[in-house]
């Protein structure tokens, strides 16, 4: 008996402003659909007090990132809100390899420079209903400091203006409805 070559699985890139509720709708999408794979980003932010090192972040030091950038070990990287953020290539290879369907969530420059690099990949963005109601859940979610959260509002403006380059969007008014968009935009068939 032969075994068979699994296809190559799907990447799927989830762009949206900070607060808007990414973390959320990936973590209700992985209960219903547990055979997705979430990519596990590398990061010079320091830990918030709930993440786990190698669940929600590898948390590293700026040599080191600056090291894994140097000898190619990122799929694509970006510095956000003074911070360095990137995508380990070989892990993420692998698990395309072995025919899974892989989240990476990943802010704006990244998005693009996954664009460039993997074209196969669907785009989707995520929307708040309204700036002011991002700014609220920013506040709300009380995880970053006053400076923080003026920096994620700035460069909220900006990504939101790039949505239009994405495959998909959505607006993040009813997490329900958001599910229902996202599961739609992962798993109809390619055109
Ligand atoms: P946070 O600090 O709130 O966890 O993430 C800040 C931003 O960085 C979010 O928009 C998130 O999507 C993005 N981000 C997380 N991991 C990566 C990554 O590996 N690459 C890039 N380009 N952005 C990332």
């Amino acid at each position: 008996m032969t075994t068979a070559t699994p296809q190559p699985g799907q990447l799927i890139v989830i762009t949206g402003p900070s607060g808007v509720g990414k973390g959320t709708l990936l973590r209700q999408l992985r209960q219903r659909h547990p055979e997705l794979a979430l990519s596990v980003s590398a990061t010079t932010r320091p830990p918030r007090p709930t993440e786990i090192e190698g669940i929600d972040y590898y948390f590293v030091s700026v040599e080191d990132f600056q090291a894994m950038i140097a000898a190619g070990k990122l799929l694509e990287w970006a510095e956000f809100a003074g911070h360095y953020y990137g995508t380990p290539r070989d892990p993420l290879l692998q698990l395309i390899a072995q025919g899974k369907t892989v989240i990476l969530e990943i802010e704006l420059q990244g998005a693009r420079q996954v664009r460039q690099s993997y074209p196969q990949a669907r785009h989707i963005f995520i929307l708040p209903p309204s700036l002011a109601e991002l700014e609220h859940r920013l506040r709300n979610r009380g995880q970053d400091s006053e400076e923080a959260i003026a920096r994620r509002l700035a460069q909220a403006e900006t990504e939101i203006a790039a949505a239009p380059e994405f495959d998909v969007q959505i607006v993040n008014d009813d997490l329900e409805k958001s599910l229902i968009a996202l599961e739609t935009a992962i798993f109809s068939p390619v055109p």
